[in-house]
């Protein structure tokens, strides 16, 4: 029997090939050579040489797949998105701070995360929101050649894909050119490893894996190696990068079954061909959906075409009335959680890396046959 297509946002839909491996593997875990060692990765201390194992190939799978260069450390942590939030300002935010004052954080509103982003942010250091796409209702990215940008802010931080409104950076910004000595912070927790990353205008990135990397309880940091170092007194021990880094992501023990999934995850996405494959298969599942959006008479997304997500599209049905019918018949249909999320309204069709092709055909045919029905 075929399972439904899941359109989460996240968690979100894995793929069925990783389910499938971590439960022939959940009550007797084997080695590379096949070797069962009599236990599950739950049950497993994290400094054992199986543990130690699966956490190895995941940092360097992960590595490969975003060609993270050598001189970024990659993080294995807890606490999501939103904990990151805190803990960048808190290890970053007195890079560039004159002595003895709190540090500032430039930050580009083009949603909901990265207004909560420097909501937080402002609990540690002065924050400056160099742009905003809010008077537009979070529809477009404002131009960089607009942005505000603070003379000694220690980062700049956009959050590269708004999961809820769906506006996604297409390219990185130059700081540099910008006239800006800052790092480039990016939340990329709902596109990591759909698209390549360019590390030379990056310092620091992070995402919660629930999105594209795995189930939810880890968080992937990867962080240029001479950012570290510099914490604030008060930043906690155990969400301290530098002292994260030197325990290899062992200081405190690590979210260990998540790690193994989202090693599975890699491996998997490996199998795909990589980043650059997954990238081509976004891009077309995204064309086939929007061109399916813009050409009907019933649905529309708000979205400036430069910038409209790849990974989370939200649309709306011009008649509001016929929401419920639609969200019935999509379940009926075998196409799941497409509702939008409250603060936007409307639909949402997440189609991260794990959702095929197959699935947004699904959607696509669903869409016209509702809008046949009752267009
Ligand atoms: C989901 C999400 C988060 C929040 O992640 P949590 O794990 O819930 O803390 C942060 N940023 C972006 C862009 C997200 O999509």
């Amino acid at each position: 029997m075929q399972r439904p297509y899941n359109f989460s946002a996240g968690p979100a839909a894995m793929p069925e090939e990783v389910l499938t491996q971590a439960a022939d593997e959940m009550l007797n875990w084997p080695d590379a050579s096949g070797q069962r060692c009599g236990m599950g990765v739950m049950e497993m201390s994290h400094r054992g040489k199986e543990f130690q194992s699966i956490y190895e190939a995941a940092e360097a799978d992960l590595r490969e797949l975003l060609a993270v260069p050598a001189n970024f450390k990659i993080l294995f942590m807890q606490g999501g998105g939103l904990a990151e939030n805190a803990i960048v300002p808190l290890n970053l935010s007195a890079q560039r701070a004159p002595a003895g004052e709190q540090g500032t954080a430039d930050f580009v509103v083009t949603g909901s995360w990265s207004d909560k982003s420097l909501k937080e942010a402002a609990k540690y250091c002065h924050t400056k929101a160099v742009a905003t796409g809010k008077p537009e209702g979070f529809t477009h990215i404002p131009d960089a050649a607009t942005w505000q940008l603070s003379p000694n802010a220690s980062y700049v931080h956009l959050c590269t894909n708004e999961t809820i409104n769906g506006v996604e950076f297409h390219a990185l910004p130059d700081l540099k050119a910008l006239g800006s000595h800052a790092e480039l912070v990016i939340d990329f927790s709902s596109h990591v490893a759909s698209r390549p990353v360019d590390w030379s205008k990056v310092g620091l990135a992070f995402g919660g894996a629930q999105k594209n990397l795995g189930p939810a309880g880890v968080t992937v940091v990867i962080v240029r190696e001479d950012l570290l170092g510099h914490a604030l007194p008060v930043c906690p021990s155990a969400f301290d990068y530098k002292t994260v880094a030197d325990n290899g992501s062992m200081f405190n023990t690590p979210p260990t079954f998540a790690i193994y999934m989202a090693g599975l995850v890699f491996k998997w996405l490996k199998r795909q061909g990589g980043v650059a494959a997954m990238e081509a298969r976004n891009i077309a599942k995204a064309e086939l959906l929007y061109a399916a959006i813009d050409g009907s008479s019933l649905y529309f997304n708000k979205v400036s075409p430069a910038c409209r997500s790849r990974m989370n599209v939200p649309f709306f049905l011009r008649n509001e009335a016929l929401n419920d019918d639609f969200l019935a018949g999509a379940k009926a249909a075998g196409l799941l959680q497409l509702k939008g999320h409250k603060s936007v309204g409307g639909m949402r069709a997440s189609i991260y890396n794990a959702m095929p092709l197959e699935g947004v055909q699904a959607l696509v045919q669903y869409l016209q046959e509702f809008e046949r029905t009752h267009g």
